[in-house]
Formats: structure tokens, C-alpha cells, sequence
């Protein structure tokens, strides 16, 4: 369980260029399903990439359990980020090599889990999500919906403390949008911190806070 909170948060991509997020100061809980909103081109993504520890903020802290992360080096950054920060990107990349139940194990089999319950886990979570008659195709017999979805089983796979989601419905029909919907608010459910980039009414309808950049 993690509570993020960022202060005084703000970011330029280069020196005396257009400064990011002003400032910000928000605490986002665990168990909390929280849209970042807001016109495009003003930093939603790069909220993310800076909470989830991919750039550094210039100015400003982010804090995960009152402990600050902004000022370790990167190797003790990257692995904060491996063990307790899921991912999930607007375009879903897959190993076009491997099958969908593959590319959703790897990663709780390359932290040592054991295959037998790592598969287990990993069809349960392909069947919330609706892909779960796929888990044998690869990632060119899906369609791209499916494998957004595959993506976000993948990103959900370690029960991550913080979940990081950027656009994670912008390609999908409603139906499709419910289940993903869904399985964001089951992984908050288990106590996870998740924030959704997103313009999207229904995401937006169903979020327990929205802040609005
Ligand atoms: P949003 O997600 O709200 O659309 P972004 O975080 O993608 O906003 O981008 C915020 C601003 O930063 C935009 O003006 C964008 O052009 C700029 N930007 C994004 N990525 C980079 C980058 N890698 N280098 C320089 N500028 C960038
Ligand atoms: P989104 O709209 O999903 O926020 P974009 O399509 O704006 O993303 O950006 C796609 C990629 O291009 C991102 O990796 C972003 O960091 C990069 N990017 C966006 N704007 C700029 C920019 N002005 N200079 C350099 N890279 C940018």
C-alpha cells in the first residue's frame, strides 16, 4: 500500500522552456481511482513520467509513503519503479514472439513467482479483462483492443503499489472500456494507488477525485 503525494511539483523539458504543472501539491490515496485531466499538451503524461520516477521533476518533490524519491540515484529509482510501479501506455506494445499468457507471466516469472501460480493469476486476470479464451494467440491474431487489454494484465501482473495509466481506454469501444474500467478498480480495490491520464467522459464519471491540470 502506497500513498503518493507530490509538493511543489513542476518540470521543463529544457531550460527556460514552458514550465509543467506550476507548483503542485496533491496527495493521491491508496484505494482511490484518481483522473488526471485536462487540455492536451499540458503535462498529463509527464505527470506520470515524473511520478513514476522516469524523469526527475525540476522543482519539487514526490513522496511514496512520506518517503522522498525526487533526490536517490537512478539505480535506487529503478528499483522502486520495478517493485512497486505498473505502467500501462495508450499503445499497447507486445513481443510479437510470445503468446498473450507469456508476455502477462513475464514479469512475475522473471521476479522468481512460481510458474503454476503465476499462470493461475495470470488467466485470472485475462479473464476479467475478456481475453481470456487468447491466451495462446500472439500478439498479430488480437485485435488492437484486445491487446490493450493484454497490456494492462501485464502492467496489473505484480500487484503494483501505483498504477500509472496514460490514456489506458483512448482506442476502446464502451464495453471494452467497462471491463479495463474495471480491473483498475479491482486493483485499487486491493489497496492500489491509480491515476488515469485521460479526456474520457466515462473514466472521468466513475473517479473518486479528478484533478484537473
Ligand atoms: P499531455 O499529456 O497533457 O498532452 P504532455 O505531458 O504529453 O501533455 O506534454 C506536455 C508538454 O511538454 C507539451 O507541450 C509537449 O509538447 C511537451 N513535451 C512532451 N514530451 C516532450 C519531450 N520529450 N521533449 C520536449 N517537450 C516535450
Ligand atoms: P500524448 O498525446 O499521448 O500525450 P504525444 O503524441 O504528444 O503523446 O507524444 C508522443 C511522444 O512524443 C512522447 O514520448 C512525448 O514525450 C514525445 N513528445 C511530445 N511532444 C514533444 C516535443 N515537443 N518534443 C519532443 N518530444 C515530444
Amino acid at each position: 500500500m502506497s500513498r503518493i503525494k507530490v509538493e511543489g511539483l513542476a518540470f521543463s523539458y529544457r531550460r527556460g522552456t514552458e514550465e509543467l504543472f506550476g507548483g503542485l501539491s496533491w496527495e493521491f490515496a491508496p484505494g482511490a481511482l484518481t483522473a488526471i485531466t485536462g487540455p492536451s499538451g499540458r503535462g498529463k503524461s509527464t505527470l506520470l513520467y515524473v511520478i513514476g520516477l522516469m524523469l526527475r521533476p525540476s522543482a519539487g518533490a514526490v513522496l511514496l509513503d512520506g518517503r522522498d524519491v525526487t533526490h536517490l540515484s537512478d539505480a535506487r529509482r529503478a528499483r522502486v519503479r520495478a517493485s512497486s510501479i505498473g505502467f500501462v501506455f495508450q499503445d499497447a506494445v507486445l513481443d510479437p514472439t510470445r503468446t498473450i499468457l507469456d508476455s502477462v507471466c513475464e514479469p512475475a516469472l522473471y521476479r522468481g513467482d512460481r510458474r503454476r501460480s503465476v499462470e493461475r493469476h495470470g488467466r485470472e486476470l485475462l479473464d476479467q479483462l475478456g481475453v481470456g479464451t487468447r491466451v495462446e494467440h500472439r500478439p498479430g491474431q488480437i485485435s488492437g483492443g484486445q491487446a490493450q487489454r493484454v497490456a494492462i494484465a501485464r502492467a496489473l501482473m505484480n500487484d503494483p503499489a501505483v498504477i500509472l495509466a496514460d490514456e489506458p481506454t483512448g482506442n476502446l469501444d464502451e464495453e471494452n472500456t467497462a471491463l479495463v474500467l474495471g480491473s483498475l478498480r479491482a486493483a485499487a480495490r486491493d489497496d492500489a494507488c491509480v491515476l488515469i491520464a485521460t479526456h474520457d467522459k466515462d473514466v472521468l464519471a466513475q473517479a473518486d477525485e479528478v484533478l484537473a491540470l
